[in-house]
C-alpha cells in the first residue's frame, strides 16, 4: 500500500524532496469496516497553505504523516452492510492506494452516467466552490460583465461557464496561448488575457473588458487585484476564492497601492471557505448534472498516472501545468 507522506515543510515552490513514497501493510478488516482501493486523486492548490504550520481554517498536515486529499475510490472488501463490494465512493483520503475505514467518512457517489472522476472536479468541490462564488457571494446577475482569473483550472473554467449561460459577457486571464484559445474556441469565453505574455496587464485587461467589470471572480492575487481594482465598476462585487500568486511567496507581498477604490466605487469584497457551504452540495449536484446533460457545462482534465506521480502533479499546478482539473491516476 503506497502512500504520500510530507516530508519537510516546503520553503516557496514545493520539490520533490519535500515528499516521500512509503509502504505501509494494509490493516486486516474489523467488523463493521471496509477497505477501499483509491482510483483517483485531486491534487488542489489549497494544500499548499496545509504544508504550513500555522492556524488556519483547516490544521497542517503533520510531517511524516500520509497527506489527506479528495479521492475516488471503490469498495473492495466490506464487513459493512452499508457498503457493498464495487461500490464508489468519494472520500478525503486521498495520497495513498488503499485504506480502510468504518465508513464515516464515505460518501457512495450517486448514478449519473457521468465518469466517477467527475467527483474531483466539476461534480465535486471545484465546482462547488465556482457555482457558490458566483451564485452567493458576487450575487451573479444577467447583465455582470464578469472577469475570472485562473480562468482555465479547475474552478476558473467552470465559473466561465455559468457566467456565460447566465448570460453574462466573460473575460478572463490564464498563463498560454493554448488555454486561451480553449476558453475562446471550445467554453464561448468573450475575451483572454495571457497575463504571462502582456506588456501591460491593466490595459490588456481594460481591453478584455471594454464596459468595466462588475464580478470579478479572483483566483490569483497580487498585480491581477490591483489592475481589476481600477477596472471594476460602480456597486461591483469580488468574490475572493484564492490568491495563488502568493501561496509560495517567502516574504509579505505588497498588497494593492489602490484599495481606496473600494470606497469609491462602493465595492463588495468578500472571501469564502467552499467548506462553509456544503448544505448547497444537493442542490448544486442535480443543477451541474442537468447542465451537463444538457452539453451546457463541460469540463477537461490534466491526468498524471500513478501514485508516485502525485508530488509532482501538485507541484504543477503552480507552473500552469493542468487545463481544467488536475487528478492523479491510482
Ligand atoms: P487550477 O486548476 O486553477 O490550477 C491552478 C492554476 O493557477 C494553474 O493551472 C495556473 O494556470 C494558475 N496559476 C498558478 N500560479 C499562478 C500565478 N502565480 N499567477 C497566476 N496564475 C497562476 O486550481 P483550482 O481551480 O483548484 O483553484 C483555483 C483557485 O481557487 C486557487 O486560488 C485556489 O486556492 C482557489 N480555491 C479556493 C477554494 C475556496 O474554498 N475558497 C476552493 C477551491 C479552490 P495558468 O497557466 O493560467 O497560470
Amino acid at each position: 500500500n503506497l502512500q504520500i507522506h510530507l516530508k519537510s515543510r516546503p520553503v516557496g515552490l514545493p520539490a520533490a524532496e519535500n515528499f516521500s513514497l512509503v509502504s505501509t501493510p494494509i490493516a486486516m478488516l474489523k467488523d463493521g469496516e471496509v477497505l477501499v482501493k483509491n482510483l483517483w486523486m485531486s491534487v488542489d492548490p489549497y494544500m499548499r497553505g496545509r504544508m504550513i504550520d500555522r492556524d488556519s481554517y483547516i490544521a497542517p498536515f503533520a510531517i511524516d504523516k500520509v497527506l489527506e486529499g479528495g479521492a475516488i475510490g471503490e469498495v473492495v472488501e466490506s464487513n459493512n452492510p452499508a457498503f457493498v463490494v464495487g461500490a464508489k465512493v468519494s472520500s478525503m483520503n486521498g495520497w495513498r492506494q488503499y485504506f480502510t475505514t468504518t465508513g464515516e467518512d464515505l460518501q457512495v457517489l450517486p448514478e449519473t452516467g457521468i465518469a466517477e472522476q467527475a467527483f474531483l472536479g466539476v461534480l465535486g468541490m471545484p465546482g462547488l466552490t465556482a457555482f457558490t462564488g458566483l451564485t452567493k457571494i458576487a450575487e451573479l446577475k444577467p447583465s455582470d460583465r464578469v472577469f475570472v482569473s485562473a480562468a482555465s483550472g479547475a474552478v476558473g473554467a467552470i465559473v466561465c461557464q455559468i457566467a456565460k449561460l447566465k448570460g453574462c459577457y466573460v473575460a478572463g486571464s490564464v498563463g498560454s496561448d493554448a488555454k486561451s484559445r480553449y476558453l475562446m474556441e471550445e467554453l464561448g469565453v468573450d475575451a483572454v488575457v495571457n497575463y504571462k505574455t502582456t506588456d501591460d496587464l491593466q490595459q490588456d485587461i481594460a481591453t478584455a473588458c471594454p464596459e468595466g467589470i462588475d464580478v470579478y471572480f479572483e483566483n490569483v492575487g497580487g498585480a491581477h487585484l490591483e489592475a481589476v481594482l481600477n477596472l471594476m465598476n460602480a456597486n461591483g462585487r469580488i468574490a475572493v476564492c484564492g490568491m495563488i500568486d502568493q501561496y509560495n511567496a517567502t516574504t509579505p507581498q505588497p498588497g494593492p497601492a489602490n484599495l481606496s477604490q473600494i470606497v469609491r466605487k462602493k465595492l463588495k469584497m468578500q472571501g469564502f471557505i467552499v467548506f462553509d457551504h456544503w448544505d448547497g452540495y444537493p442542490a448544486f449536484v442535480e443543477q451541474m448534472v442537468q447542465w451537463i446533460q444538457q452539453g451546457k457545462v463541460s469540463w477537461r482534465e490534466t491526468v498524471f498516472n500513478g501514485i508516485e506521480q502525485a508530488p509532482e502533479a501538485f507541484i504543477g499546478l503552480f507552473e500552469g501545468k493542468n487545463t481544467g482539473k488536475m487528478l492523479v491516476k491510482l
